[in-house]
């Protein structure tokens, strides 16, 4: 791509922090939509292994592990106002990071809401202290009083960060095709008006990843197509949904929080041991894992309206993923160890002999019932678009590169989630990226095809109820 095409001119150093499945994937998108030299980046991570990519590109690398002694002494030297830290690791604190960056005006953009390492798994927290809402609670407290501080960009990956954008493009569609208008509503109220007249209640983030490697999972092996110690980390933290206006039974393991933005609920288990029912265009009706995730919170919270303890409208809204199957035998194993980690851990890349990531979003209880959004990858398409990937991670690295162009562009925009940015110049950045982005309606409610060979407890009247969805 000539620098003509590109999207931005980026003169400032960018400090990627981590280089794993994602970091990988990503740092070709960077060099190809952004106009700047390879020795402009700098990738921090703990061990030498791993860096064959970094060092083809020409980028340059420190051999260190972050943590909360080191971090200052390590990046503040390397940080000057403009610089840009990405933050793509496991166990570094974002909180931490923002704070630094910020300190030093430096943009900042990560695609998760990291704690130290140990943090999710820390058992002297309660439960609640472990959830991604307090995370995303931390986070929001550091935005400036003055609203105009170097931006940082929280949780832009696929899901969250993507998705967001999904859910608008869907809410659009769903509005053209019961004869409204294409227009976009320009605040996050119009958002939540569209949605709530539209009468969509629920709303899932379905995925379904079929990618398999040429070797299958082994005994006391952890396998997944991104990072193991983030998967296995999300699984283990209380499951957690954005929790709706129209929801009539509260489920008996659940707990309210009494502070912050009140859009979300936990249930006293892991989400890894948390079934839902759900549906994507190609797998059809299946079930998934309520793992928790940032966007379940974000997007119940901005599509809230009324108070919001008790708000007029707002959307249930939680994950359903359909991990790839060897990656769902490594969480039964997980379970069957008391959610120990296994000794070992693989993720799939090169080795992904096929499949296909359906990642969407699927807004459920609007005239038409059901409608799914999103991109179909398969791992021939990823690795023709962009060396380095997988299926799922290049739908996350064309999200990262995205959220950089933009942030870059906006450097003062303090701090922000996908919801807050613009979902048709998103959308547009990430889309040679996607595969087949497409929309399907369907009849499929969870009532369907159930209570014929045992009786179950359902709510008949209102098929959209969390009671109906969850796998008991
Ligand atoms: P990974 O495990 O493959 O890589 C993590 C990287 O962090 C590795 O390079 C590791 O060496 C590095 N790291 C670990 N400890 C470190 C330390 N103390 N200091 C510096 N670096 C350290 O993970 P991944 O799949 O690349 O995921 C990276 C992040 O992206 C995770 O937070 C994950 O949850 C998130 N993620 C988000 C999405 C999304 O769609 N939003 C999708 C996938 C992953």
């Amino acid at each position: 791509m000539g620098e003509a095409h590109k999207e931005h001119v980026f003169n400032g150093r960018l400090v990627m922090i981590g280089f794993g499945c994602i970091g990988q994937g990503t740092l070709p998108l960077l060099l190809r939509h952004i106009a700047m030299r390879p020795e402009q980046v700098l990738i921090i991570k703990p061990h030498d292994s791993d860096l064959e990519a970094a060092h083809q590109a020409g980028v340059q690398t420190l051999v260190t592990a972050l943590d909360a002694d080191n971090l200052r002494q390590v990046l503040a030297p390397r940080l000057e106002p403009g610089d840009f830290v990405l933050n793509l690791s496991v166990d570094v604190s974002s909180l931490a990071l923002i704070a630094l960056a910020r300190e030093r005006g430096a943009l900042y953009l990560d695609t998760c809401i990291e704690p130290w390492a140990g943090g999710y798994l820390d058992a002297s927290l309660t439960p609640a202290q472990r959830t991604n809402y307090a995370l995303r609670e931390a986070a929001l407290a550091l935005r400036s009083p003055s609203g105009d501080a170097p931006t940082a960009v929280l949780t832009h990956g696929a899901n969250p960060g993507l998705v967001s954008y999904f859910v608008k493009q869907a809410l659009i569609d769903i509005a053209v095709a019961a004869g409204g208008e294409r227009r976009a509503p320009r605040s996050r109220e119009g958002w939540a008006r569209l949605a709530q007249s539209l009468g969509v209640r629920v709303i899932h983030v379905a995925e379904r990843d079929s990618q398999v490697g040429a070797q299958r999972k082994r005994a006391g092996e952890f396998v997944n197509t991104w990072s193991v110690e983030g998967f296995v980390d999300e699984g283990t933290q209380p499951a957690e949904l954005g929790w709706g206006s129209h929801e009539r039974h509260f489920p008996t393991d659940g707990s309210r929080h009494s502070e912050g933005s009140l859009a979300a609920i936990y249930l006293n288990r892991p989400g890894a041991a948390t079934r839902v029912r759900t549906w994507t265009p190609l797998a059809g009706a299946q079930q998934g894992f309520l793992v928790t995730h940032t966007e379940s919170i974000a997007i119940a919270d901005y599509l809230t309206l009324g108070d919001r303890a008790r708000p007029h409208y707002r959307p249930t809204v939680h994950y359903a993923y359909h991990p790839c199957d060897d990656a769902v035998l490594s969480l039964h194993e997980l379970a069957g160890r008391n959610w120990r980690k296994q000794s070992r851990n693989r993720v799939l890349k090169d080795d992904i002999v096929s499949g296909i990531d359906e990642l969407g979003v699927l807004l459920m209880g609007h005239a038409r019932g059901a409608y799914w959004y999103g991109s179909r990858l398969s791992i021939e398409q990823a690795r023709g678009l962009c060396p380095h990937n997988s299926a799922t991670s290049l739908q996350v690295a064309a999200a990262v590169m995205a959220g950089v162009v933009w942030a870059m562009k906006n450097p003062t925009r303090d701090i922000v989630e996908p919801d807050d940015l613009p979902h048709d110049e998103m959308l547009r950045l990430c889309r040679p990226y996607l595969g087949d982005v497409v929309g399907v309606f369907s009849d499929w409610t969870p009532l369907s095809g159930r209570d014929w060979l045992f009786t179950e407890d359902l709510d008949r009247d209102d098929p959209w109820q969390f009671k109906n969805f969850r796998v008991t």
